[in-house]
Formats: C-alpha cells, sequence, structure tokens
C-alpha cells in the first residue's frame, strides 16, 4: 500500500489517498476502515454489505478473532485471493492488527517476552516469532506491530515504561523480520508507537521507530490510550488532542505516512483528531452502539434537522436513539427521517423496538445496517469539510447539536442487557 497526501488545509487536517499498489484501487483519507470479527462484517452477510455499500472498503481483521485460522488458511489456494477471498471479500484489501476494537482488553497478563491475546476461547500468548509466523501466513496488505499496548490515561508511570521498553525489544525483531520474510514483501508495516498519556514515553517510542524503523515501515499505529471496547467512547478530547499534538510535532518530517488510531472513539474525538491530522480509524463505534441497542442519529448536516427525540422537534440530548426505549413502542417514524439505508427505508422505530422486545436476531442486523450506513456519511461529510477548510463548524455542529448543552457521545453498557453471553446472539438472552 502506498500513501499519498493530496491536499493540507490550515485548520482541517488533510485528505489523501491510501493505494493498492498491485491493482491501483484507491481509497480517500481520512479512511474508515471496516471493522471484522471473525473476517466478517459483524451482523451482516456479504449480500447485506454490499447493500450498505456496493464500493470496495479495506477491513480491519484483528488476530483476537481469527488466530485459530492460521491452519486452514496455510492450506487454502483459492484462486491466489488470499486472505480476503478466504473470508468472502475478494480484492478488498486488510489491515491485520493484534486487538479487536470491539471488545474490551483486560489489563495485565504482559510479559517481557509476549503478549496476551484476548480471543473468544480465551487467553493465548504470542511471542515475536508466533506473532510473525501468524502475519506470514494471513498476509495483509497491512499489519501492525507487535506491541504492548496495556495502557490507559489511569496509568501508573512503571506501567507506561514497560510497555513502551517491551514494545522495543519486540519491534528489534519485527523490522529484522519485515526485512528478511519474502513472505511480507509485499505487505505494509505500521510501526506501533505506545507510551499511554505521558509525553516523554511517547517521544521514547517515536524515536526508536524513527532510529531503528526509518525505511522499513509505511505508517504509525498508536495504541495505549484506552483498552478497546467501551473504554475508547470513554476517551476525551480533552486527554487525547495534547498528547497526540505533542506526538505529531515529533513525527513532522514523517508527514508522507499515514497516521492509524484504532478503537471506538467517539464521532467528536475522530473529528479533532482528524482536524490534528489523523488518517485512519475504525468502524467499531457502530458496532459498539448496535450491541448496546442503540441506532446513531447525530446530525452532521450543516443545515440537516436531527431526530434523536420521541416527540420530534427538540434538541436531541443523546446522539443515539435507544432502542429499548418504550417511548418507541408506537412510533411509526423510520429511525431517521432522511436516512437512506436499508433499514430506515423498510422499517419503523416501533418495529425495531419490537423486534428488540422478541430477542430478534434481525434487530441487531438493522441496526448495524443503519449505523455503519451513518458513520460512512458522516466521513464523506467530513471529507467535503476539509476540501473547503470548514470542519471547525462541523467540530461545533458535533459538540452541540444545535443546542447548549455539550452532547454525551460516549456510550454506556445497556444496563437492560443482563447477559454478555446473549451478545453475538442477536438480541437473545438480553432481555430485562
Ligand atoms: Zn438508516
Amino acid at each position: 500500500m502506498k500513501f499519498i497526501v493530496e491536499h493540507l488545509s490550515k485548520n482541517s487536517g488533510r485528505l489523501g489517498q491510501l493505494v493498492q499498489q498491485e491493482t491501483g484501487k484507491q481509497f480517500k483519507t481520512p479512511l474508515l476502515v471496516q471493522t471484522t470479527k471473525g473476517g466478517s462484517i459483524p451482523y451482516l452477510s456479504r449480500e447485506v454489505f454490499d447493500s450498505v455499500t456496493p464500493e470496495c472498503q479495506v477491513l480491519q481483521m484483528s488476530l483476537a478473532t481469527m488466530d485459530h485460522m492460521k491452519e486452514a488458511l496455510g492450506q487454502y489456494k483459492g484462486s491466489g485471493g488470499g486472505l480476503s477471498e478466504y473470508v468472502g471479500y475478494k480484492d478488498y484489501p486488510t489491515i491485520l492488527t493484534i486487538r479487536d476494537p470491539c471488545e474490551l482488553m483486560p489489563s495485565g497478563s504482559n510479559d517481557k517476552d509476549m503478549v496476551p491475546l484476548f480471543t473468544r476461547r480465551g487467553k493465548e500468548t504470542l511471542t515475536p516469532q508466533k506473532y510473525i509466523e501468524l502475519v506470514e501466513t494471513f498476509k495483509p496488505d497491512i499489519y501492525q506491530g507487535l506491541s504492548d499496548a496495556d495502557t490507559n490515561f489511569d496509568s501508573a508511570k512503571k506501567r507506561i515504561q514497560k510497555s513502551v521498553d517491551r514494545t522495543e525489544s519486540f519491534m528489534y525483531f519485527c523490522y529484522e523480520q519485515h526485512k528478511q520474510s519474502q513472505m511480507l514483501s509485499k505487505s505494509c508495516l505500521f510501526t506501533p508507537i505506545v507510551g499511554g498519556y505521558n509525553t516523554y514515553n511517547r517521544s521514547q517510542s517515536i524515536k526508536h521507530a524513527k532510529e531503528y524503523g526509518s525505511g522499513k515501515y509505511g505508517g504509525f499505529i498508536f495504541e495505549g490510550f484506552h483498552n478497546y471496547g467501551l473504554t475508547a467512547t470513554e476517551v476525551t478530547s480533552e486527554q487525547l488532542v495534547p498528547i497526540m499534538s505533542h506526538c505529531l510535532k515529533e513525527l513532522s518530517e514523517e508527514k508522507q505516512q499515514p497516521l492509524m488510531l484504532p478503537g471506538a472513539f467517539t464521532p467528536l474525538v475522530m473529528l479533532e483528531l482528524i482536524q490534528l491530522g489523523v488518517d485512519i480509524f475504525d468502524t467499531s463505534y457502530a458496532y459498539c452502539a448496535a450491541v448496546n441497542f442503540k441506532a446513531l442519529s447525530f446530525s452532521f448536516k450543516m443545515n440537516g434537522d436531527s431526530v434523536g427525540d420521541c416527540e420530534g422537534g427538540n434538541v436531541p440530548e443523546t446522539p443515539f436513539i435507544d432502542v429499548t426505549d418504550e417511548c418507541l413502542k408506537e412510533d411509526f417514524r423510520p429511525l431517521l427521517k432522511d436516512c437512506s439505508c436499508v433499514a430506515c427505508e423498510n422499517h419503523t422505530r416501533a418495529y425495531i423496538h419490537h423486534l428488540y422486545k422478541t430477542s430478534e436476531l434481525l434487530g441487531p442486523i438493522l441496526l448495524m445496517i443503519h449505523n455503519l450506513h451513518h458513520l460512512m456519511e458522516f466521513f464523506k461529510s467530513i471529507h467535503e469539510c476539509i476540501s473547503s477548510d470548514t470542519l471547525d463548524n462541523l467540530i461545533k455542529l458535533l459538540r452541540h447539536q444545535g443546542g447548549d448543552k455539550v452532547v454525551e457521545y460516549r456510550i454506556v453498557a445497556n444496563t437492560k442487557v443482563i447477559s454478555r453471553a446473549g451478545l453475538g446472539k442477536g438480541f437473545a438472552d438480553s432481555k430485562s
């Protein structure tokens, strides 16, 4: 993959293209990569996903949901399409990450020689050797370097220092292997930058990448700001913008490299990061909202009106419609008035509420369709704002949604969900 910066705005971040060199396919940045679980878009078949977007997408795959595919993939020949063909998305470019951005990564279990990998089958361990072997089997278009990313806003100094030191020692190995491996010759390495919210530690991580990785990596992935899952939605701009500004200053001579921040950051935080110059995000926020019974309803159209309320016409206090809300029982409007997604074109809020009540699998399917559509339209709007250098206006709109209060985008686990085991099976076992 190759990255080209196309437009640098004064106050609105940058526009670029991520280009798949073999096919010439281009993907506009800021880019929303599609988060997958086990190689599939959560809840959606390929046909349904095609109805959300017929355009080729970059898929984000995580080892946490795919490591057990190694043997089958090693044997698989197909028509030469490799990983993306195996999961039914032939020719879609892939980004391989270690963690699943949709799920909470438990703290602890780190060691100087290995990284814990939390899978559905329990905890596995990744040594640098094992990790590179897995990447060689998967042969993704882009993969991240091995990192200890177990830090967040509350991490102690010692834990942060350890995450940096261990990531450095893993990366010596990764850089060396990346250079030598024939099998990785077509894969692009995103070097991990860790160090929690500490400027000294982030600088140290960046310095190491520049000294030992220069010429080997083709981008940066920033981790260690949260523990994935809903914790990413708790990260605020006030926490993240200062430390990311610091990092971007240190990387100022690396401007031609794409920057990725994985995790379910809120739309408002994504915007502020984009303003700083971050290029790649994922769709885990859409998933986290859907499994907590929320339809995204925040407004991003400069002259449009939003509809997150029950009565209609009022300024919404939340950027979501909570489909568990009893007030939707006889609400025969679509989730969003002007939304052109399949869920909104064919179904009412009352029906989707009913699907929740009856634990039907169609419930989360419709919410995923709508939320993905909404987030992708939001990114189109971002592209327009960057080219006209008006991202500030969009940030203002997202922050207040036309009202006086600052809108809360954080996703709180829906307390009506009583069983974690119910997730992944539609709304089954999830009712109060
Ligand atoms: Zn919709």
